[in-house]
């Protein structure tokens, strides 16, 4: 880790400046305000990293526009700050931010929310399709309600329905997708597979109930039987989506137990992001953090919006 964030783009403003311009602006530079990619032209003087347009007649640098804009934060404890959550499996907490970086608890605290925001995907496509695999499950989060048993003291509740409730699905070799849902009833479901599976998929689960019905709206359903002790038969298996939901929930046990629950989803995406451009599809740190910066544009979070 120390090696990686001795690079100078995590602590020198200079270069942190000409790399996020070089993901920004693949493509040259241009006015942010009007589109402008001809006549734009640096300022100069004391204004490094700022440029005039010649068109519109505004002054704007690479970071108009996007979930770095207006902050005091130097760029490259952003770009450092960015780098981590990329590259920590489980996720990073705005606690070990404001240590590392040596920013405040609250500062750490919005830009983790404003990074998560570029790291969320703006426009879903569904996931599966012809001949693929996606494989579906549900979890919870968080205490049961405790009830006081005469002889037992204070347990906490059977079964989850006081907890928080999670579906989850990936594609097999591909992307996940974690969505918190408010129950799960057969309508709920319904909808969360009918707005982010392609009906042509195969579509793979434990034998719970609440599957059957909407399960004949894909090419096929089907399912392992957890209770007869089968995980897999041939290829049908759920392990991936447990499998990702062991890492995940490792990750908010571990570094995000503080979670608000109005905040989750945004912890949801950040942990699908990496999922999707993970190592074994070809991502290594720096690419996945360049994938991050990449997605900055046009999400800019006031501290408001990131309080809910
Ligand atoms: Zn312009």
């Amino acid at each position: 880790m120390t090696a990686v964030l001795s690079d100078p783009i995590f602590t020198n403003e200079e270069a942190a400046r000409v790399h996020f311009e070089e993901l920004r602006w693949p493509n040259g530079r241009y006015c942010p305000h009007c589109g402008e990619a001809e006549k734009t032209s640096p300022i100069g003087g004391k204004e490094v990293g700022r440029f005039y347009c010649l068109s519109c007649k505004k002054k704007f640098s690479a970071t108009v526009g996007t979930v770095y804009e207006r902050s005091h934060i130097p760029l490259h404890k952003w770009l450092a700050a960015t780098h981590l959550m990329c590259a920590s499996k489980k996720g990073i907490s705005a606690h070990q931010l404001h240590r590392m970086l040596g920013i405040t608890y609250k500062s750490a605290w919005f830009m983790c929310h404003r990074i998560r925001e570029a790291m969320t995907d703006s426009n879903p496509t569904p996931m599966g399709g012809n001949g693929q695999i996606v494989e579906v499950d549900e979890t919870f989060l968080g205490q049961p309600d405790q009830v006081y048993e005469n002889n037992g003291g204070w347990k906490g509740k059977r079964g989850y329905h006081t907890k928080i409730k999670v579906m989850g699905l990936v594609e097999r070799n591909g992307r996940s997708r974690l969505i918190k849902v408010n129950d799960l009833h057969v309508g709920t479901i319904a909808k969360v597979l009918a707005e982010n599976v392609d009906p042509n998929s195969r579509l793979q689960t434990d034998q719970a109930k609440h599957y059957k019905n909407h399960g004949k709206k894909f090419a096929k359903h089907e399912t392992v039987n957890h209770s007869k002790k089968e995980y897999a038969r041939g290829d049908v298996t759920t392990n991936s989506i447990e499998g990702y939901f062991g890492l995940f929930k490792r990750g908010m046990v571990g570094v995000y137990q503080h979670c608000g629950e109005q905040h989750l989803q945004r912890y949801l995406n950040e942990f699908d992001f990496r999922y999707g451009n993970r190592s074994a599809l070809g991502f290594d740190d720096a690419a996945r953090a360049a994938e991050a910066i990449k997605g900055v544009a046009g999400k800019r979070l006031t501290y408001r919006q990131a309080n809910g």
